[in-house]
């Protein structure tokens, strides 16, 4: 502690005094400033310990005015509360949707079980017929949105016992179609519950989820939900075939007679007496002729054996294989040891039918039973409209099917020490020209270029044909009876470069080729260059490439 400045002064002047009388006088005014400032000292600290300052008066002061002040702000506080708490709902919300958002796909939430044994079940599977599904399920959904959804009976099964029911759900606005199947084996229920669920939700809580938003302002739904009614209605675990035993999903007019499947009625895959010789084929045919704008048919199976994980039966080289594997890629995410099976098939069934003939892009998504759990329970519907639904919302948002893009092929040939030599009288294939591929879509091929050609006699007339073939009953040269068409002539011995062309429509899965043939009347001809552009535009409709006769002023049918 500093000497005070009084004091400091004092001493110094005691210091600095030479007289005995000012030394003394110093000493004595020093020591009274001395005590002074002691006094001072000890007033003030006897004053803190005496209690001068009262710490309890203080404490009270602050409370009083503590609480003065959350009165004043307590329906602030209560309003901010509030806002707060909105406010996190807001963002889970959001939150909830971003994440729907950025994977595309749905995460359902928790279902309830549809079997009487376990707890909070909400439908009795086990003790269903087909009238049970649909009265219990199908209806009082129905009844519940009557603006949206309506229900028509296509008639009878083959039984005569069952109707085959067709439900529509009407979007806001109808900018397309997806007509969805389950039931057609009588044993696979969990596809039908899952098609149910689906349903619900597009129904109740659909503005939760941008996915299915989409789908309730945008898409048509065409829901045949039990296809077998009467093998669905049979005692547990129910009957694959309809009750003339026939394998519905063998019945259909693609490939029907090259297959062979079980030889009698409730074999496993017993085929029936003709294509569509079951009035339950018949029904889902009238559907995709009613619907053949749809965008896509999903035929919503399961699996008894839970051997695999995921299982989509696809066509060969269909366009929506994309969607199956993106999925699968997202959802084995979880799973250490995914079991994948979407091998391709070319079965006469109802989603091989609806591809290849009917030109309505398929798919065959199955449910493996039992593979997270009991079979109809929590677990097993969650994940299985996990799977089913995000299979129908992706089919929902493509718009056009045609993902195979066109190609061009350039294809030449420049004589060098070989030379290509043609003296047959009648067409021949010039092998090197030859170009042989699978397209990969249907589609039309435009074939056009040029050969430099010179023959060795000045009498010769020389045709050129380019040909596009196709295997099997399809296969043609041009086209048959009007091969002229596409011949283009040389004459006499000059070299002459002439262009050609050739075009037709091919389909998928076969292997086509394309080249050109030649002959001459007389001598030999000699090819020294050729060049040729192939050109493949994927279309699903045969009648894109159209043919008009300038003759008679009429479409010609060619294809
Ligand atoms: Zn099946």
């Amino acid at each position: 502690m500093p000497i005070p400045q009084k004091i400091q002064e004092l001493a110094n002047k005691v210091r600095n005094a030479i007289f005995g009388k000012d030394v003394r006088e110093a000493i004595a005014e020093a020591l009274e400033e001395s005590g002074k400032t002691s006094a001072e000292a000890r007033e003030i600290t006897e004053a803190l310990l005496d209690g001068s300052f009262d710490q309890g008066l203080l404490d009270t002061e602050i409370r009083e005015k503590l609480q003065q002040l959350e009165q004043d702000y307590a329906p602030q506080l209560t309003d901010l509360g509030v806002q707060l708490a909105h406010t996190m709902t807001q963002v889970d919300t959001v939150q909830v949707k971003a994440d729907n958002n950025a994977s595309m796909y749905w995460q359902p939430p928790t279902q309830l079980p549809a079997r009487k044994d376990h707890a909070n079940y909400f439908f009795d599977t086990f003790g269903s017929n087909a009238d049970g599904f649909i009265n219990n399920l199908f209806e009082p959904l129905r009844l519940a949105n009557i603006s949206h959804l309506t229900r028509t009976s296509l008639g009878k099964d083959a039984s005569g016992t069952y109707d085959v029911w067709r439900y529509v759900f009407t979007p806001k606005k109808i900018r397309k179609t997806l007509i969805l199947g389950a039931g057609i084996h009588g044993g696979e229920l969990t596809g039908i519950l899952a098609v149910y669920l689906f349903l619900k939700h597009l129904m109740e809580d659909w503005h939760k989820y941008p996915q299915l938003a989409y789908i309730r302002n945008n898409v048509r739904l065409v829901i045949l939900p039990i296809q077998n009614p009467w093998g669905v209605s049979q005692p547990h675990p129910r009957v694959r075939q309809n009750s003339n035993g026939v394998d519905l999903n063998r019945n259909f007019d693609y490939k029907w007679s090259e297959y062979a499947g079980a030889s009698t009625p409730f074999g496993h895959d017993y085929k029936g007496t003709a294509p569509f010789s079951e009035i339950e084929s018949q029904y889902i045919r009238d559907t995709l002729n009613t619907y053949s704008d749809a965008t896509a048919y999903l035929d919503i199976h399961n699996l008894g054996s839970a051997s695999h994980d995921y299982v989509a039966y696809n066509s060969i080289n269909a366009t929506n294989q994309f969607i199956y594997d993106d999925l699968i890629n997202f959802l084995v995410r979880d799973i250490a040891t995914p079991v994948i099976n979407n091998s391709q098939q070319d079965t006469p069934s109802a989603y091989n039918y609806s591809y290849h003939v009917k030109k309505i892009v398929s798919g065959n998504p199955e449910w493996a039973d039992g593979r997270y759990g009991s079979t109809y329970g929590s677990v097993e519907l969650t994940k299985a409209l996990e799977w089913f639904g995000n299979i129908i919302i992706q089919h929902a948002r493509q718009d056009v099917f045609t993902p195979n893009e066109p190609f061009v092929i350039e294809t030449h040939f420049e004589t060098g020490t070989t030379t290509i030599t043609i003296n047959s009288t009648s067409l021949v294939e010039i092998n090197q020209f030859k170009f042989i591929f699978t397209p990969p879509s249907d589609g039309i091929l435009l074939f056009e270029g040029v050969v430099t050609v010179k023959s060795s006699d000045p009498a010769s007339i020389n045709t050129f044909n380019p040909f596009i073939g196709q295997e099997s009953t399809d296969f043609q040269y041009g086209f048959s009876g009007t091969i002229n068409r596409f011949e283009v002539y040389s004459e006499g011995d000059k070299r002459q470069t002439i262009p050609f062309y050739s075009q037709t429509y091919l389909k998928r899965d076969k292997v086509a080729s394309v080249g050109i043939r030649a002959k001459t009347t007389v001598g030999t001809v000699t090819i020294y260059r050729y060049r040729g552009r192939i050109t493949f535009i994927p279309s699903e409709k045969a009648d894109r490439l159209k043919v008009y006769s300038a003759n008679t002023g009429t479409w010609v049918q060619e294809y």
